[in-house]
């Protein structure tokens, strides 16, 4: 039954490939690659997995315990939870709801799709395909803003997946104690790329440039600052404005996605006006189109407007830095716990001295936002980031209850080996036969 509906949902983005396109482009003028490349077929290759590996997923896993405990066979079921909440946010408003939604009905359960507000047309046309496909009794869109998603809060949910901002995760996790509802939150933060002196610097450059173009730098794990080693410093800059200006000058601002509304626009602008650092590219904005061109700012200090909070925009702050503990006091100082970490170098080694000294939520060599290219690796943040992850197995357990059970036995000789802990017979003797029970540390 769940793979059936798991294909219903492949079906449905199959045969509406291009409404969701047309969607996506009214909402926040997502151009066509990037819809189907990160949302439909990134879902679609979720599907595939899922499919591949549902039933080993789904049967009683066994537990490796010591060899006197094999008798007992243990093992943990994988049960559904029951009705699930997914609040989804806007700047993936297909992958970030319909990903969501293989897991849980891949793991038996009910769900409930809260869309964004922000991307209305989406958000219409989910609600409009999903009981076409999908059975209505089990899986329902809710459109609306946070009036909407209050209510939905109060309602007593099995389990609740929040993505987006950690302000409003505060007010869910809040609404979900009330029932002792779990909850994960897929959440942002300030995702540093560093940039070291063994780097490829032309593709390091031309790949950042790439996620401040693409979906115009909203994307929560995408590079949010950049650290550079001083000796690449300036080749880095060349080259990095030589790639945004290309990519920007074949997309045109039509081209390229937009802000996704006013708000958002006036932060970016207003953050860009702060900003004590220099730009060394950049600076355009168009507010009739909701547009402010990729913006490389050189040495923000840290309590910089751009180095305050999030930027989740175009906005590119770039800082010096000479050694790796160095730039690992300033990641740490700006934000301990990111979503994302990436470096780029040739170096191995220096990769991990990153990877293992900071607690981001996932983390990429030379290239931003792989983790989320190659399908089914676990996805989600830590601390400030978030909590929990999804995709693959890691999204199948996250909506399952895993209940543990054993087998014991009532022949006699598995009673004779519980008899020590009857309240009978001589206790001293008992307590002398437990001790001799007990597994040396080896
Ligand atoms: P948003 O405004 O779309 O809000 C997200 C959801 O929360 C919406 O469905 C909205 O209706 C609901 N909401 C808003 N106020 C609420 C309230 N008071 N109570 C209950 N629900 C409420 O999204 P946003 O906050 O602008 O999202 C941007 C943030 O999301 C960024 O920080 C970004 O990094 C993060 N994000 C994280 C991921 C991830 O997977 N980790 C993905 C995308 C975005």
């Amino acid at each position: 039954m769940e793979e059936a509906a798991v294909k219903q949902v492949w079906r449905m983005l199959d045969e509406n490939e291009s409404r969701f396109h047309d969607a996506l482009y009214a909402d926040i003028r997502k151009p066509k690659v990037e819809t189907q490349s990160y949302e439909i077929i990134g879902i679609k290759n979720e599907i595939i997995h899922t499919l591949e590996h549902l039933d080993e997923w789904a049967k009683p896993s066994a537990v490796d315990v010591f060899e006197e405990f094999k008798v007992n066979q243990p093992r943990v079921y994988k049960q559904p939870k029951g009705a699930v909440l997914i609040i989804g946010t806007w700047n993936y408003p297909l992958d970030l709801t319909l990903d969501l939604l293989i897991s849980a009905i891949s793991a038996g359960n009910t769900a409930v799709i809260k869309a964004s507000e922000n991307t209305p047309v989406t958000g219409k046309l989910l609600a409009e395909l999903i009981p076409r496909y999908l059975d209505s009794e089990s899986y329902r869109v809710v459109n609306g803003d946070k009036d909407q998603a209050t209510e939905l809060l109060k309602y007593h949910w099995a389990h609740i997946l929040y993505t987006g901002g950690a302000k409003v995760a505060r007010i869910v996790m809040a609404a979900a104690s009330k029932h002792l509802t779990p909850v994960t939150l897929e959440l942002g933060g300030k995702t540093p790329t560093i940039v070291t002196e063994k780097a490829n610097i032309a593709i390091a450059a031309k790949r950042i440039a790439w996620v401040k173009v693409w979906n115009l730098g909203q994307t929560c794990m995408s590079t949010d600052y950049v650290l550079v080693h001083e000796s690449v410093r300036e080749q880095f800059v060349t080259e990095l404005i030589k790639y945004i200006k290309t990519f920007a000058e074949n997309s045109g601002v039509d081209g390229m996605s937009r802000l996704i509304n006013n708000m958002h626009f006036h932060r970016i602008s207003d953050m860009l006006a702060a900003t004590k650092g220099k730009v060394a590219f950049g600076g355009h904005q168009d507010e009739a189109k909701l547009f402010v061109e990729p913006t490389i700012i050189l040495d923000p200090a840290l309590d910089d407007s751009t180095l305050e909070s999030e930027i989740f925009g175009p906005l590119l702050p770039l800082i010096t830095y000479k050694t790796l503990p160095e730039a690992r006091d300033l990641i740490t100082r700006i934000d301990p716990t990111p979503l994302g970490l990436y470096v780029m170098t040739e170096d191995n080694e220096q990769a991990e001295y990153f990877f293992t000294h900071i607690r981001s939520g996932g983390a990429a060599i030379n290239d931003p936002m792989a983790q989320l290219a190659v399908p089914s690796v676990p996805f989600g943040g830590f601390g400030e980031s978030g909590m929990g992850s999804y995709r693959g197995k890691a999204g199948f357990e996250t909506f399952s209850h895993l209940k543990s059970a054993v087998t014991t036995f009532t022949d006699p000789a598995s009673e004779q080996a519980n008899e020590w802990r009857y309240a009978l017979g001589d206790r001293e003797e008992k307590f002398q036969l437990l001790k001799n029970l007990e597994i040396p540390l080896s």
